[in-house]
């Protein structure tokens, strides 16, 4: 692979050729997280702004000179990425904001952002030839591992905690994973994949922990200045759990800029919830030391306790003068509901996360209304139909007769015509 030049340690420097550590730096245990390093020179004579306005490929594939895979790597059967940026005119009119854009990442094909990820694994994992691929999942990613795996045939074991939402479980079984529920939390999972992974010898994707899961979710930063022909957002909302997503935004954002095709970083912003809060409360005490919390959220694809990519989601605000916030659970709710209603986008509790954030910063007088604002929604609300129907209210019951339906409608007209 001639157009990557290594790995760098994110927290002291170091540098590695690509075959020379599988996962992290060895010097900080599993939480040193590395960086490819693309020969950028290289990458500009491969693709181009121009060769990629002629490219009908419209999935992540189309960033192939941007990927840490072999350049004839089979790409997977399925449609990954170049998910719809709206602009979004009624939720952009309620929030007198004019140049907002919402990208919904729930249209991939397993509903979530986590696919752009998984898919890159399930390349590696074919181009080394190993047997099994593994993840620890709060579901999305195990799903998405599921689904890309399912869709060349490839074996994939999953762990995720025994309390992740039905659909989600549901997803990872219909997609003929061997799933285990681990009687604990994401965390616990998290580190029970490790030490599976290096008994058995299995292929692990841990988020963070596998160097190229941030490589297939930069490919949304690629997206979105793609779709904006080339002109970057003033800023970027997205919701934060392990922080692996942010710290893809912010890699990607940095390769296109380093390759002169943008003129500047976005400002990003990372949303996490109230009760899962460890980036946020390390960049509030400008601190890259991330401190473990006891997680406690509905929303429960950013419900991690020890973020894996925390010093690098710290970073991807605080070098893009970007900034976190936290919203409660009853903020992610209404996040919900106002997405749904004045986007039509349908969202997880994880995924309107961002929404929420966004809402909330401009209470707080963090964003100007005139900004390019691109709000990132991660993962579809069929996911998780709890979640959706404590946000949503139950429907009204009728009797099968007009009558009844007459007095019943006279009261819900009345609420049609208050809203
Ligand atoms: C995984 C996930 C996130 C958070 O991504 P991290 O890399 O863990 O920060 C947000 N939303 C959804 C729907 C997810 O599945
Ligand atoms: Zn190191």
């Amino acid at each position: 692979m001639d157009h990557i030049l290594g790995l760098k340690c994110s927290l002291c420097g170091r540098e590695y050729g690509l075959n020379e550590i599988e996962y992290v730096c060895p010097k900080h245990g599993d939480l040193g997280n590395v960086d490819v390093v693309y020969d950028l020179r290289r990458v500009a004579r491969q693709v181009s702004k121009r060769k990629l306005a002629d490219d009908r490929d419209y999935s992540i594939w189309r960033y192939r000179a941007l990927l840490p895979i072999e350049p004839d790597s089979p790409a997977l059967p399925l449609q990954i990425g170049w998910t719809p940026l709206y602009r979004s005119k009624q939720l952009g009119d309620s929030l007198e904001m004019p140049n907002l854009y919402i990208k919904d990442d729930g249209r991939n094909p397993t509903a979530s952002f986590k696919d752009r990820a998984s898919a890159i694994a399930v390349v590696k994992v074919r181009e080394l030839g190993r047997e099994i691929i593994t993840t620890a999942s709060s579901g999305n990613a195990g799903a998405a591992l599921a689904g890309m795996a399912a869709s060349v045939g490839q074996p994939a074991v999953i762990f995720v905690p025994q309390t992740a939402p039905e659909a989600k479980v549901a997803q990872l079984l219909m997609f003929g994973a061997s799933v285990l529920l681990v009687k604990g939390t994401y965390d616990d999972a998290f580190d029970l994949c490790l030490e599976a992974s290096r008994e058995f010898g299995w292929y692990c994707r841990n988020t963070g922990y596998n160097p190229f899961t941030l490589e297939g979710k930069k490919t949304a930063a690629l997206e979105i200045c793609e779709q904006l022909k080339w002109k970057a957002p003033d800023r970027i909302f997205v919701s934060v759990g392990d922080g692996n997503i942010i710290s893809g935004l912010h890699k990607g954002l940095k390769d296109l800029y380093e390759l002169g095709w943008i003129d500047k970083l976005p400002r990003l912003m990372g949303v996490q919830a109230a009760g899962a809060a460890a980036c946020y409360n390390a960049w509030r005490h400008h601190t890259e030391k991330i401190t473990p919390v006891e997680a406690e959220t509905i929303a429960d694809s950013i419900s991690v306790g020890l973020p894996r990519d925390g010093v690098r989601a710290v970073r991807a605000a605080s070098q893009t003068g970007g900034a976190y916030l936290t919203v409660t659970d009853d903020e992610i709710l209404d996040a919900m509901r106002g997405l749904a209603r004045q986007a039509a986008v349908f969202a997880e509790p994880a995924g309107a996360t961002a929404y929420a954030g966004l809402v909330k910063a401009l209470q707080r007088n963090l964003v100007e209304r005139d900004e390019t604002v691109v709000v990132l929604i991660t993962g579809n609300g069929l996911k998780d139909v709890k979640s959706a129907i404590k946000a949503a209210g139950q429907a009204q019951r009728v009797d099968p007769d007009l009558e009844s339906l007459k007095r019943l409608w006279k009261k819900m007209a009345s609420v049609i015509h208050e809203t």
